[in-house]
């Protein structure tokens, strides 16, 4: 797969620390790849790659991760931000009713998805819906409003084989009647995108002004999908898109390429044949299925959470080797201060169990102080700091907001630190150390 030559090509790049052009010019080679199988269209793929190539040239590599762990993470949140970010929502009317049409091409799911929607409505914010019968066309095609619509307790409107603009008025209008507070057009469709089709779905939305126009897609038909999605909102100016079948094993590339040439969100999506099965669209989700690397994403989260704990490992490993410096100090106040419970601190200790530190408290401002001095350092003087003659320990106590008193303190503690890390060799934490950290 993709992650395995990604890595094979970037393990002699391994600890480097930033993103060369060479690097990420590898790296978009296979990316590129990727998204063509996935189905994002051609056109698409291009502006992506170039556009992440930008971004991702020069970037720094996080020290957690590899470089090619690096790009895939900034291919991913570009993908995500591609396909809108957060999750968008269906519009609900300031007066109702809410009317909602679904159009799309023949088979594309729009009479099931509709009632799906409805249902959803219905369940999750107690709406009233009313399902509307406008498809004339397909055969049997009220007969399954109705059916689905007897399934999931919600009233169909229909007039048999009527205008279609004149079922979607006399659709709204019951609503009002009846309380319906919102109302699902379930437009006729074709098997391909005609002027006949387009001329009927103008007229409808001339006459009831839908507070959402939404595009049902079959995510299966991959490129289509995007012609398609281009022609009916260039004819509609649609609101959204539900992209459907995606129980199935199509990656989602359409996703991807629909939201790129029409600028609409992706808001939900079909993921099977019950009128239960359908979700809101997740641009995460999605774009590590068009990534497939969804394992890869989630062993890339670990391995950034896993830093912090690899760090306390490295300080462990130095404290037993004596080699414990002030940047080290440093670094295991930050994460202290993010901690905030002692136990977890004494995980980090060699030798030391949880117990022996329970109601130890930390004092903040004490922290904080030492903080403000380690970092009025510079990197050379916190990895030896015999060289603080008075004059330099002056300019650190100026530059933290402290006494001169205040620095060698600290520099005693580091030192009464560093001499027992000697006697770090497994049983009690010294008592030392432990007043130092507050606990009597
Ligand atoms: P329409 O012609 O656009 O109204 O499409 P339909 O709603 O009649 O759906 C066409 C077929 O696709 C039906 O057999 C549906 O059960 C099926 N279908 C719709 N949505 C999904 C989905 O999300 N997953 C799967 N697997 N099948 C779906
Ligand atoms: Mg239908």
């Amino acid at each position: 797969g993709l992650s395995e030559k990604l890595s094979a090509a970037f393990k002699k790049l391994r600890g480097k620390g930033r993103l060369s052009e060479a690097d990420v010019k590898e790296a978009m080679r296979e990316i590129r790849l990727a998204l063509l199988e996935a189905d994002v269209s051609y056109k698409v793929v291009k502006q992506f790659v170039a556009q992440v190539t930008e971004k991702a040239v020069g970037a720094d590599v996080l020290e957690a991760l590899s470089p090619a762990q690096q790009i895939i993470k900034i291919v991913n949140q570009e993908l995500t931000e591609l396909m809108g970010g957060a999750s968008a929502k269906l519009t609900i009317a300031s007066k109702p009713p809410t009317v909602v049409m679904m159009v799309g091409l023949q088979g594309a799911g729009k009479t099931t998805n509709g009632a799906k929607l409805a249902g959803l409505m219905k369940r999750q914010n107690g709406k009233r819906p009313l399902l509307a019968a406008c498809d004339i066309y397909r055969p049997a095609a009220i007969k399954q409003l109705e059916v689905v619509g007897e399934q999931l307790g919600i009233p169909v409107f229909q007039m048999g084989q009527t205008d279609p603009v004149h079922i979607a008025k006399a659709a709204v209008e019951h609503a009002i009647k009846h309380g319906n507070d919102m109302v699902f057009l379930d437009t006729a469709g074709r098997l391909h995108v005609d002027e006949a089709l387009m001329d009927e779905l103008c007229k409808i939305k001339a006459a009831v002004s839908p507070t959402e126009i939404l595009l049902v897609v079959d995510a299966m038909i991959g490129q289509d999908a995007v012609n398609a999605a281009k022609a009916f909102d260039d004819a509609l100016d649609i609101d959204g898109v539900v992209l459907t079948k995606l129980d199935g094993d199509a990656r989602g590339g359409a996703a991807l390429s629909i939201r790129a040439v029409t600028g609409k969100p992706i808001k939900f999506v079909g993921m099977g044949e019950k009128l239960d099965q359908i979700e809101v669209f997740h641009p995460d989700r999605m774009a590590s299925r068009i990534l497939g690397m969804g394992d890869v994403l989630s062993l890339i989260e670990k391995a950034e959470q896993n830093f912090d704990q690899k760090k306390a490992l490295e300080l462990q490993e130095k404290l037993r080797k004596n080699k414990f410096t002030l940047s080290d100090l440093y670094d295991q106040m930050v994460q202290l201060k993010g901690m905030g419970s002692l136990s977890d601190i004494a995980g980090m200790l060699p030798g030391v169990k949880a117990s022996d530190l329970e109601g130890a408290a930390l004092d903040g401002k004490a922290l904080q102080r030492m903080e403000a001095i380690i970092t009025s350092m510079t990197p050379y003087e916190r990895e030896n700091p015999s060289i603080l003659n008075s004059s330099r320990k002056k300019r650190i106590a100026a530059g933290s907001g402290t006494q001169v008193v205040d620095v060698n303190r600290l520099l005693k503690q580091f030192e009464m630190l560093q001499a027992m890390t000697k006697q770090f060799s497994g049983g009690k934490m010294p008592r030392s150390l432990r007043k130092m950290m507050g606990k009597k």
